[in-house]
């Protein structure tokens, strides 16, 4: 779930020559291995069942996961402690799936935007957010999005393909790159290109591999799945007891507005959504957040803040609200910082807790609403 925009992709400024890139030249494509399966496509459970019909223990998948996640193999012959007849059975079965990093832009404030290439040529962004005690990585869960919010710079792709779990825990691992030895990712926003709820199976998939221990480890308190507002996926979130945090994109507080800006709102309307969100039980260890883009002119208002403060009556959540980072050839505007005050005033005045998100990579346009690269023709549009 992110919020771009704009022009053809072609004709935008991403990845400007004169921006110092990190291109890895030496690198290897990514490859389609025949009809083998990428090995980070499986869940620990799933390996340890796939290992255990073939009379191998256990604590093979484990170690298997290890070398994957923790040493970032890239090859099976590189798991050293993994006997050699195990290593030629994975082999046989699967490739160890990774992606080529395109290009990665640096921001002033530390941030790193990546554009990594799939195997099919296709191509997603990653932005790294390291902060002073924790490292945040806001990754992709898919190639475009369907979902069309008119102030979305992805929306302007269509919806290209789902990426599979292991494209989406890849970005973890080829982030790693750039972090310190002795520092880790801890929070993972699903706030990249795409609908996370639109490809829910992967996506529940690979939260699965970032928590797990032998994976990558990181807590489920820290994971948080931002979506556009698909009610279905969102009850079946709240239902399954998904290991994460949930953020809906609410943007508007009247449907007529709503619409206008997500049109996934005629399908499922502000009340159908909020009903959605109730159905969280107050003693869930899920976090709901509710985003709301504040567009100048449009949104911001003091009757909007009032009316937010209403609809989300006895909904137990947290509002974060998002000044709009005005990406290229979009016709929508960032409030004025008073407004924007005034607004998390009225909120707060009545009891919600509402803070104001710090965007980070502005000058990579790798802020929220600011991701998209450049398809290959036949993209749906
Ligand atoms: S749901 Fe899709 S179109 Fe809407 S903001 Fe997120 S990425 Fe953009």
């Amino acid at each position: 779930m992110n919020m771009k925009s704009g022009a053809a992709a072609n004709q935008l400024p991403h990845y400007p020559p004169d921006v110092a890139t990190r291109l890895r030249p030496g690198d290897p494509q990514p490859r389609r291995d025949g009809v083998k399966d990428d090995i980070k496509n499986l869940t620990l459970d799933e390996l340890t069942a796939w290992l255990a019909a073939r009379g191998e223990k256990p604590f093979r998948a484990r170690q298997v996961f290890q070398w994957l996640y923790q040493h970032r193999a890239r090859e099976f012959d590189e798991m050293t402690s993994v006997a050699k007849s195990l290593r030629n059975l994975l082999h046989e079965h699967f490739h160890v799936g990774f992606l080529q990093r395109k290009a990665a832009l640096h921001s002033t404030d530390g941030s790193i935007k990546y554009m990594f290439g799939l195997a099919d040529g296709r191509e997603v962004e990653t932005v790294l957010m390291p902060g002073p005690e924790h490292i945040t990585l806001c990754v992709s869960t898919q190639v475009g999005c369907a979902m069309g919010c008119v102030f979305c710079m992805t929306a302007r792709m269509g919806l290209v393909r789902n990426l599979s779990a292991g494209e989406i825990v890849q970005q973890v691992v080829e982030a790693y790159t750039d972090v310190e030895p002795g520092r880790f990712i801890r929070n993972i926003v699903f706030m990249g290109m795409g609908e996370p709820l639109h490809n829910y199976e992967n996506v529940v998939k690979a939260i699965d591999t970032l928590c797990e221990d032998h994976g990558f480890g990181i807590s489920a308190r820290r994971i948080t799945v931002s979506t556009s507002g698909l009610v279905p996926a969102i009850k079946r979130f709240i239902r399954d007891g998904v290991r994460a945090n949930l953020a809906v994109s609410l943007n508007a507080v009247r449907d007529d507005l709503r619409t206008e800006l997500m049109p996934v709102n005629r399908r499922w309307n502000v009340a159908a959504l909020l009903d959605a969100c109730r159905e969280l039980p107050s003693e869930s260890r899920i976090r709901l957040t509710f985003e709301y883009v504040l567009l100048k002119g449009v949104n911001d208002g003091p009757a909007d803040a009032r009316r937010l403060v209403k609809l989300l009556h006895g909904i137990k959540c947290k509002v974060n609200l998002i000044p709009y980072n005005p990406p290229p050839g979009l016709s929508f505007e960032r409030p004025s910082p008073e407004n924007v005050r005034r607004f998390q005033e009225i909120l707060l005045g009545k009891g919600l807790l509402a803070t104001v998100r710090i965007s980070r990579g502005l000058d990579i346009q790798g802020a929220c609403g600011q991701l998209i690269t450049a398809q290959t023709p036949d993209a749906q549009h």
